[in-house]
């Protein structure tokens, strides 16, 4: 045989191990490229990756998966799926897997029912896209019982889409008795469950038919990777999996071994962000520029009730509400007298409601200021939701959101301590 020569060389060595081990952790596959046999299994993988159902995964092409894909796929139906039958897909990011969920099962014509505290960004998909390809949305009081949201129903409706607890205004819903009245209709429901995760919330125990997952979150923990799933029913799959192949959603395997790592260590660090959550909420409760604190394991939050009954525990995220009279007295104290200014109103006026945040956020110590969650690392922002809510307008005082992460709890108390102190500060400047 002929020696082969350099460039020859350069494609063809060091792609065989010589040896196999068993690690704990899977190797990762890099792939876009799959090689074949010969032409009839490269025929019969090519069939396969669209058979849906019941088949084994298939690995014919990097967007239709590897095995370490396929092994983050069958964790997710195991942990999420909680014994339902049913399959996962996965997506470059958790909104991505809002957005092909919703794509693979609307239609020009349908119509869209969605809770009034969803993720923003989904909200801004059903109004844009959604929008342009025909398919209505009416989003509905995020707390409404099933005969309000029966009563919205149309001949069309053919998605209900739940998010429990709200984004930003942490309302429970009654998702079992949302998820009867969409069946009993034939209507699909999907349910975001970032907040809970699988340690927490069994969507499908609620009756749910998809339960829509940005892994970004708690799965990973670590803020270094995003990644998003569907998982469904298996009556679901083809419906999925076929708008996930016209798409080419598909993800790396580095990303996939990443969430497969975050999620060995999930619970212990949901328990985590459970207390130091609780701890920190209640430190807030005593503040007196504190208004509400909206964190449904609390039994003072309007939904308590019906989070005992459904969830097996809290995250990490909640928000407060700064006490609305606080903005008023400190506006006062600066001399508003003008009858008609919102100061006088006592409605907080937004040059010194920014100051007041700004007090409050920056400079913290333990608190990061930064979009997104779920980490083991702290966060707080201000929520502004004033243009993301179409019924259920919020009305309180300015709202604050808190991610605690795995820092000890009384540290962040006293760092939010401080934050207060100096936003009463900022205030009667
Ligand atoms: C962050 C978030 C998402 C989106 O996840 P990404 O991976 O950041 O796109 C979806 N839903 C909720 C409730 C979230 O908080």
């Amino acid at each position: 045989m002929p020696k082969p020569s350099f460039s020859t060389l350069l494609s063809h060595t060091g792609r065989r191990f010589e040896e196999r081990i068993t690690t704990v952790n899977l190797p990762v596959y890099r792939a876009s490229t799959v090689l074949f046999p010969s032409l009839a299994a490269a025929a019969e993988a090519g069939h396969g990756a669209s058979s849906g159902v019941g088949a084994p995964h298939i690995a014919s092409y990097g967007t239709a998966g590897t095995p370490t894909t396929f092994a983050l796929m069958d964790a997710l139906c195991e942990l999420e799926g909680a014994g339902a039958a049913c399959r996962a897909a996965l997506m470059p990011s958790g909104l991505a897997a809002i957005s092909t969920a919703l794509l693979a099962f609307l239609k020009p014509g349908d119509h869209l029912l969605m809770s009034d505290s969803v993720y923003g960004p989904a909200r801004v998909f059903a109004l844009g896209m959604l929008k342009r390809l025909g398919v209505e949305t009416t989003f509905f009081r995020p707390d409404a019982e099933a005969g309000e949201v029966a009563t919205l129903l149309r001949p069309n409706t053919r998605v209900l889409y739940l998010e429990s607890p709200g984004s930003y205004t942490f309302e429970i819903q009654d998702v079992p008795a949302l998820a009867v009245l969409a069946r009993a209709r034939g209507i699909v429901s999907m349910i975001d469950n970032a907040w809970a995760s699988p340690v927490f919330a069994r969507p499908f125990d609620w009756g749910v038919d998809i339960s829509i997952l940005p892994l970004t979150k708690y799965w990973s923990g670590h803020s270094d990777v995003l990644m998003g799933a569907v998982v469904v029913r298996e009556e679901h799959w083809t419906t999925l999996w076929g708008a996930v192949r016209e798409l080419g959603m598909c993800v790396g395997g580095d990303d996939a071994f990443l969430i497969l790592r975050g999620l060995r260590t999930v619970e212990v660090r949901m328990r985590r962000h459970e207390q130091s959550a609780l701890a920190v909420a209640r430190a807030l409760i005593v503040r007196p520029e504190v208004g509400r604190v909206l964190h449904p394991a609390l039994p003072s939050h309007p939904n308590h009730a019906l989070w005992q009954r459904d969830f097996t525990g809290s995250s990490g995220l909640f928000s407060f509400e700064l006490d609305p009279a606080l903005f008023a007295t400190a506006a006062g104290a600066a001399g508003a007298t003008a009858p008609e200014s919102d100061a006088a109103r006592g409605a907080p006026d937004a040059a010194r409601t920014a100051c007041a945040m700004a007090a409050l956020c920056e400079g913290r110590r333990h608190f990061g200021i930064g979009y997104s969650w779920a980490g083991y690392e702290s966060l707080i922002m201000p929520a502004s939701i004033a243009n993301l809510r179409s019924v259920a307008q919020w009305n309180g005082g300015p709202l604050v959101r808190i991610h605690c992460g795995l820092e000890d709890p009384a540290d962040l108390i006293a760092d939010l301590g401080e934050g207060l102190d100096a936003l009463r500060a900022a205030l009667l400047a």
